[in-house]
């Protein structure tokens, strides 16, 4: 029998109300220890998903908080098992005391995500829902709430499925004339493999020129807003955020040791790394020169680099210029109110007409065309989200990036009309990878760190 496991599922802090899940076959046994309703009717005979009201009482016999509890009887809950949920007061005392009261009555506290975990585990939903889960939990933009809640309801592991189903087929079909060779004409077999392995990778590769998107929106865009003192970084950044009333918030990576920086700029996430203070003192503009900006690029899925238009290019920019090459990047070139010294069709013939962008951080000449491309670069031409199906996260990513990579070496193989032994093993690997992405043949120490990026209580 599995433990049954509680949390408190609302967030910790003031709030009217508080919710303390219990889950598990004990459940039930657990919820009417502690709870008695006010009819005097044991919770168990009421019909499951009956709001319940009533009191928790101590071991002691005495009240602890006025409260409703629910039963919901397996299958039907968020893990798919039997769940008791008791709605509290929102304060921390009467949520801890009720928790303690369900560890006391039987039940163990849940670990980070493995209220989620059980629902995958019990077939409910799918990885990439579970990953869903946390992503609406945590998500910032509405743009990525949007795909997080899309892809809940499972349209990644749809089409994904698919796309195995159709690879399954190609293996059954293959193994059919390995053991049946005399019904095989080669010619038809490998050009159906071709053909079947050619729409696969069609779709695997559609789905990674999206990852980008899904991604950034999952993740933010990791900028470095990078350029030698004085250049006009931190005007460029105020003239962006005033432009688009951008969220900000500040907090420490819980990763690394960097202060990290959300905003979000008309729908689109950034993540400024190292930023500390650059809104409100001068005194990082000090200290980020060359070797600063180097460290920041590093890490940057977007460079802005901000040179001063009014000045020339001096051997520091030019440095900077140099280390953003063959990064994804833009230059502004900046102070654009004051007259151009820079040579702009230089810079444009180094780094592409579109990437080199003339602004005036003060006039805010210019501010909204930057703010147009940044979204452009993120979200593609049509500026808003298709329908369809999005990866998430770096992990879907690579798995499927090394499917598409198996599957190009079945074609290349098809193509040469090596001996279908050869595809078929290829063909099974990317099968393999694409169930990992969606958990149906994923190992247990993938799934133990997916959930443990879960908080308690999910
Ligand atoms: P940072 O060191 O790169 O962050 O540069 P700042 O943003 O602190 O700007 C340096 C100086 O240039 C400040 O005095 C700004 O007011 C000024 N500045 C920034 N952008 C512009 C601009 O587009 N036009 C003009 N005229 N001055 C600017």
């Amino acid at each position: 029998m599995e433990d049954t496991i509680s949390a408190v599922i609302t967030a910790l802090g003031e709030g009217a109300v508080g919710i303390v899940r219990v889950s598990g076959e004990g459940a039930l046994a657990v919820g009417e220890k502690l709870f008695k309703a006010a009819s005097g009717k044991a919770l168990g005979t009421y019909a499951p998903n009956t709001l319940v009201y009533g009191h928790v009482f101590d071991a002691d016999g005495s009240l602890v908080d006025e409260v409703l509890a629910v039963y919901m009887r397996a299958p039907k809950s968020y893990t798919a098992e039997d769940v008791v949920e008791i709605q509290c007061h929102g304060g921390l005392q009467s949520l801890k005391k009720i928790l303690a009261l369900t560890y006391t009555a039987g039940a163990r506290p849940a670990e980070p995500g493995e209220f989620t975990k059980r629902a995958f585990l019990n077939g409910r939903i799918d990885l990439t829902q579970a990953e869903a889960v946390m992503d609406i939990i945590r998500s910032r933009s509405e743009a990525s709430l949007k795909l997080a809640a899309r892809q809940q309801q499972g349209q990644l592991a749809g089409e994904l499925r698919r796309l195995r189903k159709d690879l399954v087929d190609v293996v059954v079909n293959l193994e059919a004339v390995i053991d049946y060779p005399e019904e095989d004409i080669e010619d038809v077999t490998y050009g159906r493999v071709q053909e079947s392995l050619g729409s696969c990778t069609d779709a695997i590769s559609n789905l990674l020129a999206h990852a980008h998107t899904g991604k950034i929106l999952r993740e933010g865009l990791r900028t470095a807003i990078v350029g030698r003192p004085n250049v006009g970084k931190s005007s460029l950044l105020n003239a962006l955020l005033k432009e688009d009333r951008a969220i900000v918030s500040q907090y420490a990576g819980t990763t690394r040791d960097v202060i990290e920086e959300q905003l979000l700029l008309d729908g689109v996430p950034l993540v400024l790394a190292d930023t500390a203070g650059i809104r409100s003192t001068d005194d990082f503009v000090e200290k980020i020169g060359v070797e600063k900006s180097r460290q920041l690029l590093q890490e940057a899925e977007l460079v802005i680099c901000v040179v001063d238009g009014s000045e020339g290019l001096t051997g520091e920019d030019e440095e900077i210029l140099k280390a953003a090459e063959g990064k994804p990047c833009v230059i502004i070139v900046n102070k654009s109110d004051l007259g151009m010294q820079v040579d702009l069709v230089a810079l444009q013939k180094r780094f592409g007409e579109d990437k080199v962008m003339t602004l005036s951080a003060k006039t805010l000449s210019g501010v909204e065309a930057f703010s147009a491309w940044l979204k452009n670069y993120v979200y593609g031409s049509e500026g808003t989200l298709g329908e369809g199906a999005y990866i998430q996260n770096s992990r879907q990513e690579n798995l499927l990036r090394q499917a598409l990579s198996a599957l190009e070496d079945a074609a290349t193989a098809a193509d040469n009309m090596l001996p279908y032994d050869c595809i078929v093993i290829d063909v099974r690997t990317a099968i393999d990878l694409l169930g990992e992405i969606t958990g149906d043949t994923v190992q247990d120490e993938i799934i133990n760190e997916i959930f443990s990026r879960f908080c308690i209580g999910k």
